[in-house]
């Protein structure tokens, strides 16, 4: 095996393949074999198991990943990286290069391919815009569902978590637009449509948007002011609209903080793996969902003033507002940055309908 989290390795193959690092793709390379251990290690990994990996750009952590799994997905951007990445996992037949963005990346379509007969491990979305497969228990079964794992490229962390959890709404395909801004107030739904029937689901499901399942398990490196934010509870200063996204979608927990220090070249950061689990949303409702980060905007936007305040002045009417709030008993006098992603569900769910 190359020992590719050596700087004289990474050295070598840079020279070799005649490559400089992009600050623009945030390509810090991780050199510590350690804590490439511990991130596979984190992920549970066995042999049935199909990994996603995130960013694998030398291949480091893709062949730590590709010894514990069945197999591994690895989609990188920076096709002048490939050369040296095929080199690297020369020999590891359970690895599949991917050169694409993996913003645009087709994750249901990588995640049921070779899966035939696996019906639960995408079976695309429901009228309401849940997954076929979350609803099927997925997870349960031997070789269902997949795992992500990546020492993500920083400046894109909320695009990719949004781009794993985020359901899209109905008429509305999962996108990098939907998961950086589309909280609008599009498309609508009755809190009772989505649970919906069955058979509603069915007739639906052909013109449905592809939602992919979110992933068993994530285990991914970001910066560590961030890993604070999406971990951090309500009424902490590090408690915003990022927080509220991930931990409506899943639990989220950091595992260990990575020093500056191991990675080439030296960010100006340090670093912490997060480890995230999906929430079971069965019983939510996609569309309030979608109308609920609305909410969230509008108030962290101005999340000094009072609910009452931040959510008329964003465009709410008043008078709807504070039946909404007395009927699921929040204080209209709360700030935004005090509410959990519960509490901002049940006032979603509890506002009339706007378009
Ligand atoms: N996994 C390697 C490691 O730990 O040494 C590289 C991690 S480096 C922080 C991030 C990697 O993500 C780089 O290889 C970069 O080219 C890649 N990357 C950046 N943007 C990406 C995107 N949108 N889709 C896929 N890969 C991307």
């Amino acid at each position: 095996m190359i020992e590719i989290w050596k700087r004289s390795e990474l050295d070598r193959l840079s020279r070799a393949h005649g490559l400089r690092y992009s600050k623009a793709l945030g390509q810090n390379f991780l050199t510590d074999r350690n804590v490439l251990e511990k991130i596979s290690e984190a992920a549970g990994l066995s042999p049935d198991d199909h990994v996603i990996e995130i960013g694998p750009g030398f291949g480091a952590l893709t062949v730590f990943l590709s010894q514990a799994a069945g197999r591994v997905t690895a989609v990188e951007i920076d096709g002048r990286l490939l050369p040296a990445l095929r080199e690297a996992t020369a020999g590891l037949p359970n690895v599949e290069i991917v050169n694409e963005d993996f913003l645009k990346f087709d994750l249901p379509g990588a995640i049921s391919q070779g899966a035939e007969g696996d019906e639960a491990i995408h079976g695309g979305t429901t009228s309401d815009g849940q997954c076929r497969c979350a609803r099927k228990g997925k997870g349960t079964g031997k070789g269902k569902g997949y795992k992500v794992a990546g020492n993500l490229p920083y400046n894109i962390t909320t695009p990719i978590i949004a781009k794993l959890y985020e359901r899209p709404r109905q008429g509305q395909s999962a996108s990098v637009d939907g998961a950086r801004e589309g909280y609008g107030d599009t498309a609508d739904c009755e809190q009772q449509e989505c649970s919906s029937s069955v058979d509603g689901a069915r007739r639906e499901l052909d013109a449905a948007p592809e939602a992919p399942c979110p992933p068993d398990l994530a285990v991914l490196m970001v910066q560590k002011e961030v890993a604070e934010r999406l971990v951090s509870p309500p009424g902490k200063k590090t408690y915003g609209a990022i927080s509220v996204l991930v931990q409506y979608y899943a639990e989220a927990e950091i595992l260990f903080p990575v020093s500056r220090e191991v990675f080439v070249p030296k960010p100006g950061v340090d670093s912490a793996v997060i480890r995230l689990r999906p929430r079971d949303l069965s019983g939510d409702c996609t569309e309030t969902a979608a109308r609920m980060f609305r909410l969230v905007r509008a108030g962290f936007d101005m999340r000094r003033k009072t609910l009452r305040n931040s959510l008329a002045r964003a465009g709410f009417p008043e008078e709807a507002l504070l039946a909404a709030l007395d009927s699921v008993g929040i204080d209209p006098g709360r700030r935004a940055e005090t509410l959990n992603p519960r509490e901002f569900y049940a006032l979603a769910a509890a506002l009339p309908r706007t378009r």
